[in-house]
Order: C-alpha cells, then sequence, then structure tokens
C-alpha cells in the first residue's frame, strides 16, 4: 500500500475516474484482488466545530482505490458497483479494520465517522464484526458514527435488529447527504439516528430556497436532540451562515481537504499520536 499510497494526491476526489475507460464490470470483477492486495487506502477529513476556534472534533474516513492501471480512483467509481455485486461487504470491513487500527492510537476525544452501505446491515454478523474490531483496537463505541445514507433502502426486520445491535455496542448512527433524496425523513423514523450531515448542495446555497431547508433541518435536529454537520462548506460567507442557522459543526475544503492519516494526526493535541 505504501507504494501506492505515495503516489496518491490528497483531496482528489475531482480525478473521478471515466466509466468510458474500461467496463465498470471489470472493476468489479478486480475488486476482491484489491481489498486482498492492499490497494485500498484511506484519506480523513477534519469534522471541525463551527465556533470561534474551529477546533478538530474528528474525522470521516473516505475510501480510495490506488488502482494500478487507472490511479487514483475515487469511491463513486467503485462503491455503486461493490453494491451491486456484494464485495461491498469485506470492503466496509476493511475500511473499518483500517480505521479502527489507525485510530486506536488517538487522543481518546478524536471522533471518527465511517461511510458503511446499507448492504452492510443485512449482513446478520455485522454487529458481531464491529464489536470484534472495537475491542481488538480498544476503541470505545462512543467515539464510532456510521453513516447511512439512503442509496439502498434500510430494510425492516434484520437490517433494523442489526442497527439495534449496534446502537447496544454505542455506536453513533449519522444520516449522510441528509436533505437530498437519498436520505428520507422516514430514515430518521426508523433508524436510532445521532447526527444529520447536511448535503453539500443545501450548505453550499444562497439565500433561497435551499437554504431554507438547511434552516429546517437545523431546526429539526435541534427538536430531536441531534448533532447537526455542515457538509461541503467551501467559503467563509457559508460557514457563517450554518452557524448563524445552528449549525455547530462542518467539513468541507474551507477547513481541509480529505488528507493522509499522518497530515490528520498532525492537527490533533500532541498526546498519544503514534510516532
Ligand atoms: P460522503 O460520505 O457524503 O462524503 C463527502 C464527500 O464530499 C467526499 O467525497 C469528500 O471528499 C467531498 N467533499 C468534502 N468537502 C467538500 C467540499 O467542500 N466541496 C466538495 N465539492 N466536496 C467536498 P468522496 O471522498 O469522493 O466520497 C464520495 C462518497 O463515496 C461519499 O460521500 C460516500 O458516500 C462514499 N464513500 C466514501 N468512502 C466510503 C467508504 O469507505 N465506504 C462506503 N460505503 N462509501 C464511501
Ligand atoms: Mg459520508
Ligand atoms: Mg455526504
Ligand atoms: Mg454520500
Amino acid at each position: 500500500i505504501a507504494m501506492y499510497a505515495a503516489k496518491a494526491i490528497p483531496g482528489t476526489a475531482s480525478l473521478h475516474y471515466q466509466p468510458e475507460m474500461a467496463g465498470n464490470a471489470d472493476l468489479g470483477a478486480e475488486l476482491p484482488g484489491a481489498i486482498r492486495d492492499d490497494q485500498l487506502f484511506l484519506l480523513f477529513q477534519p469534522i471541525v466545530a463551527l465556533d470561534g476556534d474551529r477546533r478538530v472534533l474528528g474525522a470521516e474516513a473516505l475510501v480510495r482505490w490506488a488502482h494500478p492501471a487507472h490511479g487514483t480512483l475515487a469511491p463513486d467509481a467503485f462503491i455503486p458497483v461493490a453494491e451491486r455485486t456484494g464485495m461491498i461487504v469485506p470492503l466496509s470491513r476493511w475500511v473499518l479494520r483500517a480505521v479502527l487500527s489507525r485510530m486506536s492510537a488517538w487522543p481518546a476525544g478524536t471522533a471518527v465517522n465511517i461511510n458503511i452501505s446499507a448492504r452492510d446491515l443485512r449482513e446478520p454478523d455485522f454487529a458481531e464484526t464491529v464489536a470484534g474490531l472495537l475491542a481488538e483496537h480498544g476503541v470505545a463505541p462512543g467515539r464510532v458514527t456510521l453513516e447511512i445514507t439512503e442509496s439502498m433502502p434500510v430494510e425492516p426486520g434484520e437490517s433494523l435488529a442489526v442497527l439495534r445491535d449496534l446502537r447496544d455496542l454505542g455506536v453513533k448512527f449519522a444520516l449522510d447527504d441528509f436533505g437530498t433524496g437519498s436520505s428520507t425523513l422516514s430514515l430518521l423514523h426508523d433508524v436510532p439516528v445521532d447526527e444529520v450531515k447536511l448535503d453539500r448542495s443545501f450548505s453550499q446555497a444562497a439565500p433561497d430556497d435551499r437554504l431554507t431547508v438547511a434552516a429546517g433541518v437545523a431546526h429539526l435536529a435541534q427538536a430531536m436532540s441531534l448533532h447537526a454537520v455542515a457538509e461541503g462548506v467551501e467559503t467563509e460567507e457559508q460557514a457563517e451562515r450554518l452557524r448563524g442557522l445552528g449549525y455547530r459543526a462542518a467539513q468541507g475544503y474551507l477547513f481541509a481537504r480529505p488528507m493522509p492519516a499522518a497530515d490528520f494526526e498532525a492537527m490533533l493535541p500532541l498526546t498519544s499520536v503514534p510516532a
């Protein structure tokens, strides 16, 4: 992984893989090998407090694929195919293991957000897997927020049982891309949620209908005692507007781009950061 990671440029989310370059089917077929050979790596994007000091509260882990032929692939190029083929299950396990092993040395106050797929929740042993990894790496469950987006419906029944098991462990949940069709209000009702992440299309809104949605989500979060995080904040103006609406935390290029773990660790308090 070191060889590939060294070539990767942090924050290259814009280097989107062009599906025309090769069939998506090829990527799907290559994923098992990529996971086995550690071609995946993680970037961490800081999540900061929106008040004056803008201290780092934690980070969101974002996966990349250092593809030997195509270069660094953004998740949009391979997560959908992984969800279709079921490879998302071993991929999520790889991500969970990589994040938890890395954060075990971080200061105890540092939280992490990890994206999972609704598909993971259909695995009856998913909560057990998470519990095992938390214990193995000595990470307190309350430091971990699992982000779900409704790219696939969270199914009633088994998935809800898995969610409750995770909840009983002390793991938290965020609804990602909130405000878009991919995270609906009904999920708020079905899933034991701690956090909503306002989609960047609303974070970036000028005073218009989209900003009204941003305000509505802030009210909803406050009424339901949820942590409200604004995603995709790129300008001071946006940050100030969102702070004014009641958002306490935010993420976006204004504060920091997704970066390698070592760079993120350099932003943390000096105690207990790995050498
Ligand atoms: P997301 O979870 O909503 O993550 C936020 C995305 O917005 C990231 O794109 C991040 O790089 C980008 N971003 C952050 N700040 C800004 C900003 O100020 N402006 C703009 N324009 N973009 C910003 P990325 O890393 O390409 O990830 C895309 C999506 O892929 C994620 O959206 C998430 O849904 C999915 N994903 C990423 N990592 C994983 C993973 O480990 N597992 C799963 N299942 N999905 C993942
Ligand atoms: Mg996310
Ligand atoms: Mg999002
Ligand atoms: Mg998303």
